[in-house]
């Protein structure tokens, strides 16, 4: 006899089985959130790994429990549509589960080996790349948040999906801001503005930046940020309308030569038409009266053949013809521009595009994408990580965060031009840039050392703006060097950086000798047996060498008393060894027969803002307020002392002029001419000419500062003079004797 299987009863009461409705709901959401992502996945790549993301939806899961957002949503929300936001810009699984997984180091216990054990260090660099940088103790919160930029950027160029990640990341967040406290609204708003924005034009991809810089200004300027959507939408109907009849005989042409185009209208970016009206202060009216259209079409071809098309029928302003197809924009972005007058003399900005560039100008580097060979980074985006890796090189020597934070903000705000060698190489600048700008780009010692540039052909002044297109030639000098006033004239950090760090090394230098000729001048008065071993004297104030010690003294954070008591502890052996220095015209309120000496670094004369200096055993030192040694001279305050101009008789002060021109016969000559004019004495002058450049030197004697500007107002206009100014910091210590 068979025996049979039991079945359950028939009549079991299945009504009296608890039902968790709560529980299934929730099994159901989270069914459902899975489900909807791995369509999204599957929608641009059937062959996903679609079990590598259910794992880290789980993983995420497991970790995040429990956890909400200030929404009330539970925290995975936020992860899935982070992973959503990679799918739909079509990244790969990987960074789909990494957008997943993004949150658990920072915000769970698990760890970076948690994630490498059970993903593999590919996702767990990701996710570390974009783990804000907490645990460490530091001294403020802006030296963090550098750090936390600088680990940031330093991920992004060993992997640019870092970048990506954060993008949406920080995306979601705006989106979510609303529940949020005031304060801390207004800082995400301000930092999306400053860092996220910029970041996400970078890198071309265009729809996420509009939305970050159009939520920022949502939560910044709500008023005026509604007032902008009203307005926009009111005039809707009238641009339609005006763009409809400019369309018409473009697409009739269009028609009659077998192109297909589509006509697309453009993204509202609110955010661009506010900054527009801040920038011309000029109202909304005038600043969106801008129509634009754009035409996408199947080839390259047939954007030009467009183009060609529109301006036959609309008369094109020439100048704004830009071609970026053929030199595309350093973030992709590839497309024909050019602004025509349309019916009623109104002007219209068109822009020609293949789908495949407005693909590209939409969502930039995801667009460059391609699904090589697992976690390959394709070639054609590595090529274009060239500006991050520039970031990366001068980042590591900014040692200050604040100064690391205003180069990296340059750095992400700057458009770009594009110029070229003599030999047509492209080199790639930011607008406003100069020769010198460009002689930095091209080699440290060729910018340290640029004299002028020739810009096609033509010598021009190294502060001269350079165009797109333009050929640049720089020439050398050996002699050259960078002044103070190259810093006004550069937009690239790289040249900022070379310059700042040149003149650092410069004042150090100048320090040292001044502080030598301090301390020699001083020992004088002291008799003291045989030279003092100033190896030892500087190991006793915890300094390393004899260098250090006059540095110290020249740079004033040390006083000469106190290296003399080390040296010499007795009384001076005489007194007044300066006394019969000249007084120069200056007087010191209520003081008599002081000892008076010009700074050496400033070679201050009558007109210019003076300040006296109390030095020990030299009596007061008299610099120009302006000079560039008195701010770190004059830490301390109670050694400053007013002084006057006091002159009598007209005494003449010495001061140098250096000359930059295009050399010629009778250059000197006429140049000798424009000084005598003005009644300035020259008594002496070098020259050194380098190409068709001639540089040149004079100490001059003047009376004034008036004398002075009335000196370098007629040289400059002396034929052949690119520019004249006055030295900061002559090169020699001391001016020739007069003959
Ligand atoms: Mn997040």
């Amino acid at each position: 006899m068979v025996e049979t299987a039991r079945t359950p009863s028939p009549t079991a009461p299945l009504a009296h089985q608890p039902v968790d409705l709560d529980e299934i709901l929730e099994q159901a959401r989270d069914h459902l959130q899975l489900q909807m992502l791995l369509i999204e996945v599957a929608s641009c790549d059937d062959r996903a790994d679609f079990a590598l993301i259910a794992r880290a939806y789980h993983f995420a899961k497991k970790y995040h429990e429990g956890q909400t957002r200030k929404s009330g949503h539970p925290f995975l929300h936020h992860c899935v549509e982070v992973a959503r936001l990679l799918a739909q810009l079509r990244m790969d699984h990987t960074t789909v589960a990494a957008g997943l997984l993004h949150d658990v180091i920072e915000d769970t216990p698990a760890t970076y080996g948690d994630v490498a054990a059970a993903f593999g260090d590919k996702i767990a660099d990701l996710i570390d790349g974009v783990t804000k940088i907490d645990q460490l103790p530091y001294e403020s919160r802006e030296a963090r948040q550098a750090e936390t930029y600088r680990k940031m950027l330093l991920s992004m160029v060993k992997d640019i999906r870092v970048m990506l990640i954060k993008l949406v990341d920080r995306l979601h967040n705006m989106r979510t801001l609303e529940h949020m406290r005031a304060e801390s609204r207004a800082r995400t708003a301000h930092e999306t503005l400053e860092v996220y924005a910029p970041l996400a034009h970078r890198f071309g991809l265009a729809r996420i930046r509009w939305e970050l810089e159009d939520s920022s200004l949502k939560f910044l300027e709500p008023e005026i940020y509604d007032e902008l959507r009203n307005k926009v939408a009111m005039k809707r109907r009238e641009r339609e309308a005006y763009i409809e009849e400019f369309k018409a005989p473009i697409e009739e042409k269009l028609h009659e030569n077998g192109i297909e185009a589509e006509f697309t209208g453009r993204a509202k970016n609110f955010y661009s038409i506010y900054n527009k009206m801040k920038a011309r202060n000029k109202p909304f009216e005038e600043v969106y009266d801008l129509l634009a259209v754009r035409i996408i079409t199947g080839s390259v071809r047939e954007c030009y053949h467009i183009l060609g098309l529109v301006h036959g029928i609309y008369a094109p302003i020439p100048e704004r013809i830009k071609d970026y197809i053929s030199t595309p924009k350093s973030n992709m972005y590839q497309s024909l521009h050019t602004s025509v007058i349309g019916p009623k003399g109104q002007y219209v900005e068109v822009q020609i595009r293949t789908a495949e560039m407005h693909h590209t100008a939409e969502i930039g580097i995801a667009a460059h994408w391609r699904y090589k060979s697992e976690n390959e980074i394709p070639s054609d985006i590595d090529r274009h990580l060239h500006w991050l890796r520039q970031v990366i090189d001068w980042q590591q020597e900014a040692t200050d965060p604040a100064e690391f934070m205003e180069n990296f903000k340059i750095e992400l705000f700057q458009d770009e031009i594009f110029v070229f060698t003599p030999k047509g190489d492209l080199h790639q600048l930011p607008t406003g840039a100069t020769p010198i700008d460009f002689a930095f780009g091209i080699h440290t010692d060729i910018g340290l050392h640029c004299l002028a540039a020739k810009v096609n052909g033509q010598i021009v002044p190294l502060g001269t703006t350079l165009d797109s297109g333009d050929t640049v030639q720089i020439i050398t000098s050996p002699h050259q060097k960078p002044n103070h006033s190259w810093l006004d004239a550069i937009k690239t950090t790289k040249a900022r950086q070379a310059i700042r760090r040149w003149l650092r090394e410069e004042q150090h230098d100048h320090s040292v000798r001044l502080g030598k000729d301090i301390l020699e001048r001083e020992l004088k008065r002291y008799k003291t047996d045989g030279a003092p071993d100033l190896d030892k004297v500087a190991a006793e104030f915890g300094l390393a060498a004899a260098e250090d010690l006059h540095a110290a003294l020249g740079s004033g954070d040390m006083s000469v008393g106190k290296v003399i008591g080390k040296i010499a502890p007795e009384k001076p052996a005489r007194r007044g060894i300066f006394r019969r220095r000249d007084r120069r015209g200056i007087s010191i309120q209520g003081m008599q027969d002081l000892m008076i000496s010009f700074g050496k670094c400033c070679t201050p004369i009558p007109g210019d803002g003076i300040i006296g200096l109390i030095t020990r055993g030299r009596g007061v030192a008299v610099h120009r307020t302006d000079c560039p040694n008195i701010g770190r001279i004059s830490e301390d305050p109670e050694r400053l002392l007013q002084v006057q101009w006091d002159v009598e008789g007209e005494p003449a002060f010495t001061v140098q002029l250096r000359t930059r021109s295009r050399d010629r016969k009778y250059l000197l000559s006429d140049i000798s001419k424009a000084l005598g004019d003005a009644g300035a004495n020259i008594r002496s002058s070098t020259t050194a000419t380098t190409d068709e450049i001639a540089e040149q030197t004079f100490w001059i004697d003047v009376i004034d500062i008036k004398q002075l500007r009335r000196a370098i107002a007629k040289v400059a206009k002396t034929k052949g003079v690119l520019d004249v100014q006055r030295v900061d910091e002559p090169d020699t210590a001391d001016p020739p004797a007069a003959s």
